[in-house]
């Protein structure tokens, strides 16, 4: 039996109900949200304060901690905009963070810009000699930015009330052909669903009101491909939910989630710094396939005209 429901114009089947939200596979939007989706301003507050501070308590820290391998995820990740854009330019990060990224695209020869809510980690990112606005990417931000060769969304677009409207601003300040990079979780994986189908785990990456919206590669590449980008390259990060059918059952405890963690990184490290990074890849293209990979990466171009 299909439970649906509506709210404004967003329907579709309810997977989770969570609190006092659900989660519905929303046939106005092409992937999956909560319903009923909070205001700009509840969220607004919601990260100004809280995010970095009581949430994410630990993240500068575990960043430093996790220099080595980051530094080999972002330049791997900087290497494909490079192969495909063919050069460096200008690269912008929306939701930069602690500035890792930036700081790397800047020394690999980008001019790099950085739009950060949190007015923390905007701070920080300042502090490390980046050119970094403290303002949530709304209209006002958009208008007063120039154009740009690259723009890059990481774990931004889980966030957002309207992913379409981010996308509608990331085309505005980039220049025809230019690249937009965009990363999200991976949810509703197959083993995401064995676990809490058969396995009674709970839906553990259900997280309203932080967690809005719920992509997987296929309806990210969709709404892309709807907001005048064309996908051309993806890719996935190492599948995290396995360890809980390996009985590593991490959900509950943080520092079991630090060692698995771990082994990803040492996998990842052990298997690049021997020359064998082109078999990584392959191996995490196979996850992919199936549908795999805690977090998926698309790469699309914008298109020369909007349609
Ligand atoms: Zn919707």
């Amino acid at each position: 039996m299909s439970n649906r429901k509506n709210w404004k114009e967003h329907k579709g089947t309810v997977l989770h109900s969570v609190d006092s939200f659900d989660v519905i596979d929303c046939n106005t939007c092409g992937f999956k949200h909560i319903i009923p989706i909070p205001s700009e301003d509840e969220l607004r507050e919601i990260y100004k304060h809280d995010y970095h501070v009581k949430d994410k308590p630990l993240m500068l820290e575990h960043q430093l901690e996790d220099k080595e391998w980051l530094e080999s995820v972002n330049d791997a990740r900087l290497a494909t905009l490079e192969k495909i854009l063919g050069s460096t330019g200008k690269f912008i990060d929306i939701g930069s963070g602690n500035g890792f990224l930036l700081g790397q695209a800047q020394k690999r020869g980008w001019t790099v810009k950085g739009i950060e809510p949190s007015d923390k980690a905007a701070e920080y990112s300042c502090s490390q000699g980046l050119d970094v606005t403290c303002s949530v990417f709304d209209k006002e931000c958009a208008d007063s930015l120039e154009l740009f060769d690259v723009v890059h969304l990481g774990d931004v677009m889980e966030h957002v009330p309207s992913p379409k409207d981010i996308l509608d601003l990331c085309n505005q300040v980039l220049r025809p052909g230019g690249l937009i990079a965009v990363s999200v979780p991976n949810e509703y994986t197959p083993i995401q669903k064995i676990l809490t189908e058969d396995m009674d785990v709970r839906p553990w990456w259900v997280a309203p009101p932080h967690h809005l919206n719920y992509f997987d590669k296929e309806s990210l590449e969709g709404l892309l491909s709807r907001t005048g980008f064309t996908p051309c390259h993806s890719d996935v990060s190492f599948p995290m939910e396995l360890f809980l059918l390996m009985g590593k059952n991490y959900l509950d405890d943080p520092s079991l989630g630090r060692e698995c963690h771990a082994m990803r990184k040492e996998l990842e490290l052990k298997l690049t710094k021997s020359g064998n990074k082109d078999f990584l890849d392959k191996l995490y293209g196979c996850f992919a396939e199936v549908g795999m990979g805690r977090t998926v990466l698309v790469i699309a171009q914008k298109n020369s005209e909007k349609e």
